[in-house]
């Protein structure tokens, strides 16, 4: 399988907790945490335009300013998603700075923030020196599940589960809602080519059409150019494969409890990779008959 998700840590294991995931073919990312993440350089930091924040301790939150300003002058719309008072911090750091001379700059900065049954969304505006208006709306949540939907998305679903740091934590789980996959030899023995078409195809079946859905894609064989009709049920009956996606699992701060436990293991049940923070090595594993984690 070719995996649609590369992910990996922003920093060591020693530095601020975070996690970037590539969404390949698609020049986007997803950005877990906003800890110092100025390793990661200006490309891939304006590649992430949905970024999902555990909490708004500093280790998590201190990175904010530089995603800003790499998207400042950018047509861009910055999505933000975590826990209550989010959208206050993120004013917060707006506030910190002086805004008279962006009033010309595209930048949108959307937050969500999501509470119990309810989901609060705030709109920044670079061009109006981010001052913010605020909607409430209701979540469809069901109250005897923890975990709830933070974000849909024809390729994958972010979901959330808050935990106890004291303050909600939100752990997320990064779901991808199916894995295509080409099969590259039946592709060879009907004399097609990989190319930028299959990235066509890819998309007609995220966005849900029909197996008797027809397209014409444009085909490329040395310098010739050639247009073909497909009808999307013939192709993914005779070169794709349509699997279980990848699963990626994101847990940071948290108290050692069992109600802890049981929404970690519910949410990381099944995951390809599992993001667990930790301030122990294995060999300090005897500590925790203490639970004292924290
Ligand atoms: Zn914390």
């Amino acid at each position: 399988m070719n995996p649609s998700f590369s992910s990996y840590l922003i920093n060591d294991v020693f530095g601020d907790p975070g996690v970037y995931v590539e969404v390949r073919w698609s020049k986007r990312a997803l950005l877990f945490d906003l800890g110092h993440n100025e390793g990661l350089g200006p490309t891939r930091l304006l590649r992430a335009g949905e970024i999902f924040v555990s909490h708004t301790h500093m280790d998590h939150f201190i990175g904010f300013d530089a995603v800003l300003r790499v998207a400042l002058g950018r047509g861009k719309t910055l999505r933000l998603f975590g826990p209550p008072g989010l959208i206050d911090n993120v004013q917060g750091k707006l506030r910190g700075y002086t805004w008279n001379l962006v009033d010309g700059y595209p930048l949108t900065i959307v937050v969500w923030e999501f509470h119990k049954g309810e989901r609060r969304q705030a709109t920044f505006l670079a061009s109006n020196g981010f001052q913010q208006p605020e909607h409430t709306h209701h979540l469809a949540q069901q109250l005897d599940d923890p975990l709830f939907t933070v974000m849909e998305d024809p390729i994958f679903t972010v979901k959330a589960v808050a935990l106890n740091h004291r303050i909600p934590s939100f752990a997320y789980v990064l779901e991808e809602q199916f894995h295509i996959n080409v099969n590259k030899q039946r592709l060879h023995e009907a004399g097609l080519r990989v190319g930028a078409w299959l990235k066509d195809v890819k998309q007609h079946i995220w966005q849900g059409r029909p197996d008797d859905f027809r397209f014409t894609v444009a085909l490329y064989d040395e310098h010739r150019r050639a247009e073909q009709e497909f009808m999307l049920g013939e192709v993914k009956e005779r070169f794709l494969t349509i699997s279980r996606g990848q699963k990626i699992a994101y847990v940071v701060d948290v108290r050692y409890d069992e109600e802890n436990e049981a929404k970690i293991v519910a949410l990381a049940r099944g995951a390809d990779v599992f993001y667990c923070e930790s301030p122990y090595l294995d060999c300090d594993a005897g500590l925790l008959n203490n639970r004292v984690v924290d």
